[in-house]
């Protein structure tokens, strides 16, 4: 079998976990794999072992200090000091564990290999990508390594003058936004919660257009609490058509984070995972294949079904409808305790892709999209 796209991803992942009580604690690349593998949808070929990045690539973005003081802090596992002034390291969004550094390198690694498989002509996945809001010298939103900057780079090193960034997650992309604000060779695409009830709060309005040096290529799409798929498509097609009206993109890198998923505990959005995976779709078909990578997700179960999702259609394989019996047992074996608390959710174990929660498009979306226009 020649394989059409390869899973970057490791089970290390497993020991390289954050701290107690923290959101991201939970298990996500090493339980996609093991339902994957459950669900006889990937072979061992389709799957490269996930390498750390160098200091090197590390410094394609990070301040030498910041890493310095990230190792040190690995090493101790303990706050240097100093640290959580100047480079928020050790508070309880950031804290020090072993996602902080080896995790973070881990991911890193990943994105830029699945941006070289890219670039060998295979597409690649790399769930354990996407940590959009690390800045140049500070930890921030969970975020160490901004790996979606470095693989940027990687690309613009690698010749690349015109980039497109895409990011799905239900968070504004910070720290990619203020690495490239003003450039006039990397366009950030975000759609997100609206700044004015959500993190990153005082990022992600659509006023901030880039201006710089240049003319700047940056496009904001901040939407309201609730947004269904019919609601979310509609503001990505829109937001598609208006970036390619401007720019035309050699290559893009697309953050696939899955808590804009009506399960997930830390957004407001109401995504099915089938409005999740068409807007996969609808982005490969206006822009071809990409460097795909993961990015926020809070709920487990719902995190690897989407994720799932989005490794069938790459691989070219139709998904399942039912979740069989040893998938079910992987997931029912994760570990999490608002799984406990939370309301009658059992069709997460019974079928792999939910139903479409469309709906109308409400006013203030479309008054959104207007307003875009006007810019
Ligand atoms: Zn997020």
């Amino acid at each position: 079998m020649n394989p059409k796209a390869k899973l970057i991803a490791s089970f290390k992942y497993k020991k390289l976990r954050y701290t107690k009580n923290h959101p991201l604690r939970i298990p996500r690349v090493s339980l996609l794999l093991d339902f994957l593998l459950a669900m006889n949808l990937i072979s061992p070929k389709e799957i490269v072992e996930s390498r750390e990045a160098t200091r090197e690539e590390l410094l394609l973005f990070h301040e030498p200090g910041y890493i310095d003081t990230l190792i040190e802090a690995d090493r101790c596992q303990c706050v240097p000091k100093g640290a959580r002034q100047r480079h928020n390291i050790g508070s309880y969004e950031n804290p020090v564990s072993p996602a902080m550094y080896k995790g973070s390198c881990l991911a890193t690694g990943s994105s830029l290999q699945a941006a070289e498989s890219f670039l060998s002509g295979v597409p690649a996945f790399n769930p354990a990508g996407g940590m959009h809001h690390a800045f140049r010298d500070k930890a921030n939103g969970f975020c160490f390594i901004n790996d979606p900057v470095i693989t940027l780079e990687f690309l613009r090193k690698r010749g690349f003058k015109r980039l497109l960034y895409i990011d799905l997650d239900a968070h504004h992309c910070d720290g990619v936004q203020e690495a490239y604000y003003g450039s006039d060779e990397v366009f950030v695409l975000s759609l997100h919660q609206s700044p004015d009830y959500a993190f990153p709060f005082k990022r992600g309005f659509m006023e901030e257009r880039g201006e710089g040096r240049g003319r700047g290529f940056n496009l904001n799409v901040p939407l309201p609490k609730g947004v269904n798929d019919t609601e979310f498509l509609y503001a990505l097609e829109f937001s598609l058509d208006y970036v390619l009206e401007r720019f035309k993109p050699e290559v893009y890198v697309l953050q696939l984070g899955t808590d804009a998923l009506l399960e997930d505990p830390l957004s407001k959005f109401k995504l099915s995972n089938l409005g999740f995976l068409e807007a996969f779709r609808l982005i490969r078909s206006r822009l071809g294949e990409g460097v795909y990578l993961g990015g926020g997700g809070y709920h487990p179960v719902a995190l690897a079904r989407a994720w799932a999702l989005i490794w069938c259609e790459l691989s070219g394989r139709e998904a399942p409808v039912e979740i069989n019996e040893e998938g079910r047992k992987v997931l029912e074996a994760v570990e999490y305790e608002e799984l406990d608390e939370e309301e009658d959710r059992s069709y997460l174990y019974r079928k792999l892709l939910d139903e479409s929660r469309g709906g109308h498009i409400r006013k203030e979306v479309k008054e959104i999209l207007r307003n875009l226009r006007k810019i």
